[in-house]
């Protein structure tokens, strides 16, 4: 097997890859109608509710052929019964999206907003739940992607439940790298996408969740086609098949991915994550960047530095140096700051982050960047 070139990605997915995983794609043209290819999906999706410690007889896994945004557009379009409305609790980007779907779907719903580098309000939360019955939706994301923050799943989920609606939360850059217990975290579903935790490959992306919702949603409004819940799982359940084509190729690499995580272990691949993340935050605080989320409130995966106040400063420019030599860093999702993100996910390790900023701090030398970093205030 040759080896490939190795980028180390630093943006928030997809992630860095192993080459046993990139190979894995490299199978013999299969028509995934076959029952051999049926088998591995049955496997593939109970493999996925044990990552987040689900009970197989109550939590069920449903795959869909798209990026990650479609496990948001999914569950909410799907799970919201006729006359009903969403809330959203949003501190940020990503639960930004959620509330979009809502508009674009014409739901009811309610964007209770909370400033992007504090945790919501659980208080305000409760208010709004009591004083609105007909919320019968309740979403948030785990770590909000944009800023690194991390949000309280448990205790927002323990209000959606205390008001009898449902708790979906988007995992998407916290699934099988920040262990969560679905049933523990008052979680009803959950999602991802292969190319994140799992370190696997983009076009496959899939929602946990409560078998028994689902089956109740069949006779919720079918607002898409192609993007509904139960018409999903009740395929997968009467035929073991995805209603239309699945992403083969990625399916095969998610499975090697898979063997991968469990071969590494939950417990010591976030022992890997935190490590790169302390190296990542120990090499920004080096060179003087400031951060956007407070130490505290991180959820150890990823980073939002702040533009330093230097008239040589350039991302671009930072950016190609880099990237020419291996390395990829991202903008920031913030419209109110100049950020750019540096994220802990995929095949990496410290050692990587080391290398990472000696080339960082080349960058900035070449582009004439005062170091440490300047701020004005
Ligand atoms: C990456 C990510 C998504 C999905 O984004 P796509 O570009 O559609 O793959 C959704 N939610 C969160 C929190 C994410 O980090």
């Amino acid at each position: 097997m040759e080896s490939i070139k190795r980028n180390v990605l630093l943006n928030p997915g997809p992630s860095t890859t192993t080459d046993t995983v990139k190979y894995a794609q490299v199978v013999p043209d299969i028509c995934p109608r076959e029952k051999e290819f049926g088998k591995l999906m049955k496997g593939l999706r109970e493999d996925l509710v044990r990552i987040v410690h689900g009970d197989p007889g109550k939590y069920t896994s449903v795959l869909f052929c798209g990026s990650g945004t479609i496990n948001i557009d999914v569950c909410i379009n799907s799970l919201l019964p006729e006359g009903k409305k969403v809330l959203v609790v949003n501190n940020g980007a990503y639960s930004t999206r959620a509330v979009e779907i809502c508009r674009y779907y014409n739901l009811p719903h309610i964007d209770l907003q909370f400033p992007v580098d504090e945790i919501p309000d659980l208080k305000k939360v409760e208010e709004v739940l009591r004083e609105n019955p007909d919320i019968a939706l309740v979403h948030t994301t785990h770590n909000e992607t944009g800023t690194g923050i991390l949000n309280p799943i448990r205790e927002i989920g323990a209000l959606a439940h205390k008001y009898g609606a449902v708790f979906t939360v988007d995992t998407t850059s916290t699934y099988a790298m920040r262990p969560i217990n679905i049933e523990e975290d008052n979680i009803d579903f959950c999602m991802a996408s292969a190319q994140k935790g799992l370190m696997a490959f983009t076009g496959l992306s899939f929602v946990v969740g409560n078998r028994a919702i689902i089956e109740k949603s069949k006779d919720y409004p079918k607002r898409s086609y192609y993007c509904n819940l139960y018409l999903q799982y009740d395929f997968f359940e009467r035929t073991g098949e995805m209603h239309f084509t699945p992403p083969v190729q990625t399916i095969y690499a998610t499975l090697q991915a898979l063997k991968e995580y469990r071969e590494e272990g939950e417990e010591a691949k976030w022992a890997r994550h935190t490590r790169v993340f302390d190296a990542i935050n120990e090499g920004l605080d080096e060179l003087g960047f400031k951060q956007v989320i407070k130490p505290e409130l991180r959820a150890g995966l990823v980073s939002s530095a702040i533009y330093p106040d230097d008239e040589n400063w350039s991302f671009e420019k930072v950016h190609d140096y880099c990237y020419e030599r291996g390395f990829t860093i991202y903008p920031g999702k913030i419209s109110t700051t100049n950020t750019f993100r540096l994220c802990a996910l995929g095949a990496i390790d410290e050692s990587d982050i080391k290398d990472f900023f000696v080339v960082f701090k080349e960058a900035l030398e070449n582009t004439g960047v005062q170091i440490p970093v300047r701020y004005n205030d």
